[in-house]
């Protein structure tokens, strides 16, 4: 517990990430020192073979280790093992035959690249206005919910990572029809749209995404939220959990979403003593 609500962390990575700094048994170590009941790992998967670190993923071997930590820390933690797919649209044939093949307890899919470039890379501004570069964003992150690849949908407004410092302060409202659009989509899949709190030490000030546009989805219908500190380290993970867990309960939703073998599994959001006087305890 965490505040007093079921802890959960949908969005860890490990060595087994080509930018990991802990192994699969340190994130498990500290998820439990911290109280987290769950943790899903969350390994990057990249399918651009232009990227240097595209083969450093290793299924097997990631596997190995998550049956290891769960002999380990199965009877205290339940342990996921997710992937975070880096979509771009050209890779989805292949997407889809790699995840047909290989087992996830749960996928998110995530957009780090817009048409090949970075986002919000001087070479990618280069040739847009601020206008443009969010809204191609946007349209990418449209395409990777479509597919209908994805449980999870990594990380929405990730472009202002960068885009805040390249374009000034971002405007959920100047983006509304966008994002409007975008959020109907999600809610017709039945995709789960993740509170990211790396922007919380990021130092961008808001989550991915903005809690107003949290508050957006719910206000549309929507009423699948995952919660993720995308912690590279042990000190990151659950972090600012109490305040992801404020915005979710701030736009009037109850639950927060979890995974096993890609089925979805709604957890109460309940304050402790709530929780335990539940059905399920009784
Ligand atoms: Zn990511």
């Amino acid at each position: 517990m965490i505040d007093g609500f079921y802890a959960v962390d949908y969005q860890v990575h490990s060595y087994c990430s080509h930018d990991g700094r802990a192994s699969i048994a340190e994130q498990c170590a500290r998820a439990v020192a911290i109280g987290l009941e769950e943790i899903g790992f969350s390994e990057h998967k990249d399918f651009d073979p232009s990227d240097p670190v595209v083969n450093h993923f290793d299924y097997e071997a990631y596997m190995q280790e998550i049956e290891k930590a769960r002999r380990e820390w199965g009877d205290r933690l339940k342990i996921r093992a997710g992937v975070e797919i880096d979509y771009q649209i050209w890779f989805e044939d292949q997407i889809g035959t790699y995840l047909d093949a290989h087992p996830f307890d749960f996928v998110i899919g995530s957009v780090h690249y817009v048409g090949g470039t970075m986002l919000m890379t001087p070479e990618y501004n280069r040739a847009r206005t601020a206008e443009a570069a969010y809204r191609d964003y946007f349209k990418a992150v449209r395409d990777s919910v479509a597919s209908g690849l994805f449980d999870i949908l990594g990380h929405l407004e990730y472009a202002n990572r960068r885009g805040v410092s390249a374009w000034g302060p971002y405007q959920t409202v100047r983006y509304r029809d966008a994002l409007e659009d975008l959020l109907a989509l999600v809610i017709a899949q039945g995709t789960v749209l993740e509170i990211n709190t790396a922007g919380l030490h990021q130092n961008i000030g808001m989550t991915y995404p903005h809690a107003d546009t949290v508050a957006l989805y719910a206000s549309m219908g929507g009423t699948r939220i995952s919660i993720g500190s995308d912690a590279h380290h042990p000190d990151q993970l659950a972090h600012a959990y109490a305040q992801a867990v404020s915005i979710v309960r701030a736009s009037g939703l109850s639950h927060i979403c979890t995974f096993e073998h890609r089925q979805l599994l709604p957890v109460p959001l309940l304050p402790v003593t709530a929780f335990t006087a539940g059905p399920e305890e009784s």
